[in-house]
């Protein structure tokens, strides 16, 4: 056991990118800042990227994002390139893992980012946060193509899905049979510009909504929607991969799981308590429901990028020992990075 914590502590840090510099990989930058085994060397947005091997400073990258526009302005290590993800790739090459902080707009986006990765010849690991069933369905299909280029890519590793899927998965084991998945969540956030790809994402499950509406909207008709509801989503039956990610899992058919919740993008403070309720039969033939609640202090930053690190620094020793291909966040169990 000793030998082992000794080992990990003399192994050099892992060496990540962050693709998507907005709300959520702004935010996945201060969640590695004090971490000792993941150092941030990478990251690319829509208009540039930035490469440094000795780590890059949060505070600048995320002043040159705001007062620039992209981290492509940085000096030194940053360019500016309208193919950012596909030159960083090419720049970068020691780079172990990327966190997929990306919209998924359109509805195929991340799986077209997967196969500039699978084209680009780089191996290592992805970890993205992504939302859709239909998006995650285009990832499956990807699973040969992955494991031959040699790389581990994680999928569905934020909150919803990811961190309550996979909660779910380990209440299921009190059942002899599962009977219903829920998942309720409560976003608060002070304004809806900090998280831009993940609102319009959620307009596109409202009613009357597509994905390709959502995202061709303008910031004047996002914010003129969001005035009419006085700033909240309310989402009901939600077209989300804990459904297909639990399925896969052998946990329950997709129909019993059920997804919605209220995003409040004009308060910070959440509108209800994010939770999953697992709802089974147990061996002796009693019906009972778990429970699993988060914290109403943690934020929905917190409570994806720190499950996408997890799963990335678990994907990391995945890929190590050569087990490559597409998993879900429902078969992996996350480690903690210190
Ligand atoms: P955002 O709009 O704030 O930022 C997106 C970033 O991606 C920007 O920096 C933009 O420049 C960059 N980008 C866009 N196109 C690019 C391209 N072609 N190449 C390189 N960079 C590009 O996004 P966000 O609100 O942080 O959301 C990111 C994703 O996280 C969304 O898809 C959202 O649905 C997902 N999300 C998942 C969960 C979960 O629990 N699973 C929760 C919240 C958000």
């Amino acid at each position: 056991m000793s030998t082992t914590r000794t080992t990990s502590l003399l192994t050099p840090p892992l060496r990540i990118g962050i693709l998507g510099f907005g709300g959520l990989g702004q935010a996945a930058s201060r969640v590695l800042e004090p971490k000792q085994e993941i150092a941030w060397v990478a990251a690319a947005d829509h208009q540039g990227y930035v490469y440094h091997p000795e780590g890059l400073d949060p505070d600048r990258c995320i002043q040159t994002y705001h007062h620039q526009g992209s981290i492509g302005y940085l000096n030194p290590g940053g360019a500016l390139s309208d193919r950012s993800i596909e030159t960083l790739i090419q720049v970068a090459p020691g780079v172990e893992g990327y966190f997929l902080a990306l919209p998924n707009l359109p509805n195929h986006f991340m799986a077209d980012i997967a196969k500039q990765f699978i084209q680009s010849g780089w191996q290592g690991v992805l970890v993205d946060a992504l939302k859709r069933t239909s998006a995650m369905e285009l990832l499956l299909a990807l699973q040969p193509e992955l494991q031959a280029a040699g790389i581990t890519y994680l999928t569905g590793c934020g909150a919803t899905p990811g961190l309550l899927t996979a909660a779910a998965v380990v209440a299921a084991q009190s059942y002899a049979e599962i009977h219903r998945v829920q998942i309720t969540f409560g976003v608060g956030i002070a304004n809806w510009e900090a998280y831009r790809a993940t609102i319009r994402e959620d307009i596109g499950h409202l009613p009357g909504y597509t994905v390709e509406q959502a995202r061709t909207m303008t910031d004047a008709e996002v914010a003129a929607l969001l005035d009419q509801t006085n700033g909240l989503l309310t989402l009901e039956h939600m077209e989300h991969a804990d459904d297909l990610m639990l399925e896969l899992a052998g946990i329950c058919r997709r129909d019993q799981v059920t997804v919605g919740g209220i995003v409040d993008t004009r308060n910070p403070k959440k509108p209800l308590s994010t939770n999953v309720q697992v709802t089974g039969r147990t061996f002796e033939g009693k019906l009972s429901t778990h429970t699993f609640t988060l914290g109403d202090e943690t934020s929905m930053a917190a409570n994806v990028c720190g499950p996408a690190f997890g799963y990335l620094k678990a994907g990391i020793q995945l890929h190590r020992r050569g087990i490559w291909g597409l998993f879900t966040a429902a078969e992996v169990m996350p480690q903690f990075v210190r």
